[in-house]
């Protein structure tokens, strides 16, 4: 389905990106891997994906939170595949505190990361796209470009940002054969997730469990979390020909959340 394409899907290494780098792989897309991680990890994830899906898979160390990074993950993967068809924003970090004790450092590195990134990397992939006349840009944004949670302003702010992004971007390329949007997962048992629930135990002195009842799902109605391959597949079917009309939009899949 994806045959000749060739996609980055920064933030790779782990959880949802990894899901969707290896639907793409499985599709026929030739991939960059991106994201932090131990190397010799890193590698075996790259060989492994290779060998199970035949798919050219290589790998990116590019730090998303610096401009001069992404300009030559781009060009890397211009240089090695002869441009780039799909662009999925994945990279993203999250810290929770209330707005007065929110450290600086970490709303620079959120913003930075979650959303900049976001807009560096799609300057920079867009002439590729139009060369072609087609090109998918994902952002994966977060049922938090919609909604908002206390303690978490620079992720909610960041994620309501990529939203806008989204549709600029879609606005821009409408008549390109190129579409952007914004999928918008609630809660998904990733890494990223998996901290949250030891952080929110820690303070809270309550068990996980209870963390993952009473906090996590409490506003995901189907009380279930989200499962990676389900934004995988729905990120591939943006990429097929009956996903060309989808653009500019946010594609809640979140159990309900924003139902509220
Ligand atoms: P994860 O922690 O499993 O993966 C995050 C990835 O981003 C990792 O590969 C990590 O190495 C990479 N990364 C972090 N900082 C980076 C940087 N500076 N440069 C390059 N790569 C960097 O998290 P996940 O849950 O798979 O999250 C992926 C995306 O999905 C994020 O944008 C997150 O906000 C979004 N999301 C997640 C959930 C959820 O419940 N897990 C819900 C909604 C949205």
């Amino acid at each position: 389905m994806l045959t000749g394409k060739t996609a980055i899907v920064t933030g790779s290494t782990s959880g949802i990106g990894l899901g969707i780098a290896e639907v793409f792989a499985r599709s026929g897309a030739n991939i960059v891997l991106n994201g932090f991680g131990d190397a010799m990890q890193i590698e075996k994830t790259r060989t492994d994906l290779a060998r199970r899906t035949n798919a050219k898979i290589v790998y990116s160390p590019a730090d998303m939170s610096k401009p001069k990074a992404i300009e030559h993950m781009v060009r890397q993967t211009a240089d090695t595949f002869g441009g780039v068809d799909i662009m999925v924003n994945n990279a993203g970090i999250q810290h929770v505190a209330p707005i007065e004790t929110f450290p600086d450092e970490k709303w620079d590195a959120i913003l930075a990361i979650n959303l900049s990134s976001a807009f560096h990397a799609t300057k920079l992939v867009l002439p590729h796209m139009r060369e072609k006349g087609w090109g998918r840009v994902i952002n994966v944004a977060s049922a938090h470009a919609l909604v908002a949670s206390p303690y978490k302003s620079a992720y909610v702010a960041a994620k309501h940002g990529v939203l806008g992004l989204t549709k600029v971007t879609a606005l821009e390329t409408a008549e390109e054969g190129i579409t952007c949007n914004a999928i918008c997962p609630g809660y998904v048992r990733t890494p990223l997730v998996e901290k949250q629930i030891d952080d929110q135990a820690k303070a809270h002195g309550i068990p996980r469990e209870q963390v993952i009842n009473d906090i996590l799902l409490k506003n995901q109605p189907n009380k279930q979390f989200i499962e990676v391959a389900e934004l995988a597949a729905l990120a591939l079917f943006l990429c097929t020909d009956n996903g060309a009309s989808i653009t500019g939009v946010a594609l809640p899949m979140d159990g309900g959340w924003t139902a509220h």
